[in-house]
């Protein structure tokens, strides 16, 4: 899978939006967004470009899917299944990208951004109603609980991200037993748990092109 190695800071500037990809530096003032919110590249600072309606449905696209860490061809598959499923398509896309393994650990504050949380998921360090699950895109269900390994409790990554959920705050969807390294799915999210600015509608009419 192709992985996108440049400054994760250049995307929230691209998209003109925190996307919050990079932990606890999202809300310090070392934030590059906050320094320069302007696209990156030798025209960022160009005023008054007009977009397409395309450019408009594409870059909420590229919003979504860099927000969630995932390729073209994940994302698209997301949306694919999505679609296939009863309801509003945009809202079930949404709602399965926060379904996601890697998604629920950030959210619970056990990591600080969804990317680290792919990483340590992949190295074991989390268990899924007491097993062992290394899957980013495992799906979580209601009344799940996911909990850091017992010999995984003193990795610092951890450790430092639970020290800053304070900041972000979890959702309530997820409730979130800090002292015993768990978390529990209390509940399904719905459309009004995701309080990032969004327009999924965008998403669906560009891929129905
Ligand atoms: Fe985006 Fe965080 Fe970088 Fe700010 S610090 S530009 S929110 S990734």
């Amino acid at each position: 899978m192709a992985r996108y190695t440049g400054s994760v800071c250049r995307l929230c500037r691209r998209e003109n939006l925190k996307l919050f990809l990079k932990g606890d530096r999202c809300y310090s003032d070392k934030c590059a967004f906050d320094r320069r919110g302007y696209p990156p590249g030798q025209h960022g600072q160009r005023r008054g470009r007009k977009s397409s309606d395309y450019g408009i449905q594409l870059r909420e696209k590229q919003k979504v899917k860099r927000m969630y860490g995932l390729s073209e061809k994940q994302f698209r598959l997301f949306f694919k299944r999505a679609d296939r499923q009863k309801g509003i398509t945009g809202i079930n896309l949404l709602m399965l990208l926060e379904y996601r393994l890697d998604n629920v650990i950030y959210r619970l504050g056990f990591v600080n951004s969804r990317a680290q949380g792919r990483q340590l998921v992949k190295h074991n360090h989390f268990l899924v109603n007491g097993r062992k699950v290394n899957i980013p895109s495992y799906m979580i269900k209601l009344g799940d609980v996911i909990e850091v390994r017992e010999k995984s409790r003193n990795v610092q990554a951890i450790g430092d991200s639970l020290d800053a959920v304070v900041r972000r705050g979890v959702p309530q969807w997820l409730d979130l037993e800090k002292e015993n390294s768990k978390g529990i799915v209390k509940a399904l999210p719905v459309r009004e748990d995701i309080t990032m600015p969004i327009q999924e509608q965008l998403i669906v009419e560009l891929y129905s092109k």
